[in-house]
């Protein structure tokens, strides 16, 4: 278990308990301030936070460093990710009850166009967004602009049997699934993407010594009887934790978040997830 499975899931996958993802989190004041001023400046908040963390490269590695874990706590309390394999997000969308499908931000903010790779989930029940209190009054604050109301034709309600179509068609194209906080511990989206798709976190935790996305709880392993080291899974790992060797793919444990979308490229079955505390390299690397 993980630091927030043991802070927030009562010691068990913190993010199938459907309290973090409730309304009464949701209503919650200083969250709702939290949610309309994150979405309402996304690429504010996007480009300070790098000119930050780039003019951090120019101070002595003991104050960086410090500086970086100082900010990983902040990203911990109020908004970072965790990658869920399909079948934990299967799970998590029976415990969620309204699913809307909305653009994605960090490919925007990189000039990659209005893409909707992003789902905000609720366990509150949405029939109709154009109606529905609740989003028409967060829409109008976080979009102010729209004098006649919100513009709300890029949000889409998804069924689950629609969400889970679009979770395997990103699978196809090599995207992770990972949920997100806003607020600690309240649940609020699960997003599509990888890093070259744009995903803003996974740069910061590739290119910064601070983290925004943390590690799964599982980790991939590879039965080599019948991995043929065609190399499909190395080349989709978005976290380079894999590596073909002696004509067979081998884990790197130590760099693998466990978001599975290795395993839906191998056409040989040759990949399970298992319990990250199983495997001692990774039972307390998050
Ligand atoms: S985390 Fe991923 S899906 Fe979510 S906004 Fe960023 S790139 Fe888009
Ligand atoms: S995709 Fe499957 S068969 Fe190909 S290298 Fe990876 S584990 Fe082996
Ligand atoms: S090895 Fe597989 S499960 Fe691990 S990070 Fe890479 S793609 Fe994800």
């Amino acid at each position: 278990m993980c630091q927030f499975c043991v802070e927030h899931g009562d010691g068990k996958k913190w993010y199938l308990e459907a309290e973090n993802y409730a309304c009464d989190l949701e209503s919650d004041l200083r969250r709702r301030g939290f949610i309309i001023d994150f979405a309402r400046d996304f690429d504010g908040h996007v480009a300070r936070g790098i000119r930050y963390l780039e003019a951090l490269k120019h101070v002595p590695a003991p104050l960086r460093r410090l500086a970086h874990e100082a900010a990983t706590r902040r990203l911990r309390r109020s908004h970072f990710g965790q990658p869920v394999p399909k079948e934990d997000a299967a799970r998590i969308l029976d415990i969620t009850t309204s699913i809307v499908r909305v653009p994605c931000v960090c490919r925007r903010f990189h000039g990659k166009g209005d893409h909707a790779y992003c789902l905000l989930i609720t366990t509150r029940p949405i029939a109709d967004l154009s109606t529905d209190p609740f989003v028409v009054d967060l829409a109008a604050r976080i979009l102010p602009d729209y004098g006649a109301g919100p513009d709300l034709s890029d949000f889409e309600l998804l069924t689950k049997g629609q969400t889970m179509t679009m979770l395997d068609d990103c699978e196809a194209e090599g995207l992770l699934h990972s949920i997100w906080t806003f607020v600690t511990p309240f649940i609020g989206a699960m997003c599509n993407c990888n890093l070259s798709s744009g995903c803003v976190a996974m740069r910061i935790n590739q290119s910064y010594g601070c983290r925004v996305m943390f590690k799964g709880e599982n980790v991939a392993t590879i039965d080599a009887a019948r991995c043929t080291g065609c190399g499909s899974c190395v080349a989709r790992c978005p976290f380079e934790a894999l590596a073909g060797e002696d004509g067979r793919a081998n884990v790197r444990s130590g760099e693998c978040y466990g978001c599975g979308i290795c395993r839906a490229v191998c056409g040989e079955d040759a990949i399970r997830l298992v319990d990250r505390r199983l495997v001692p390299e990774t039972a307390h690397s998050w």
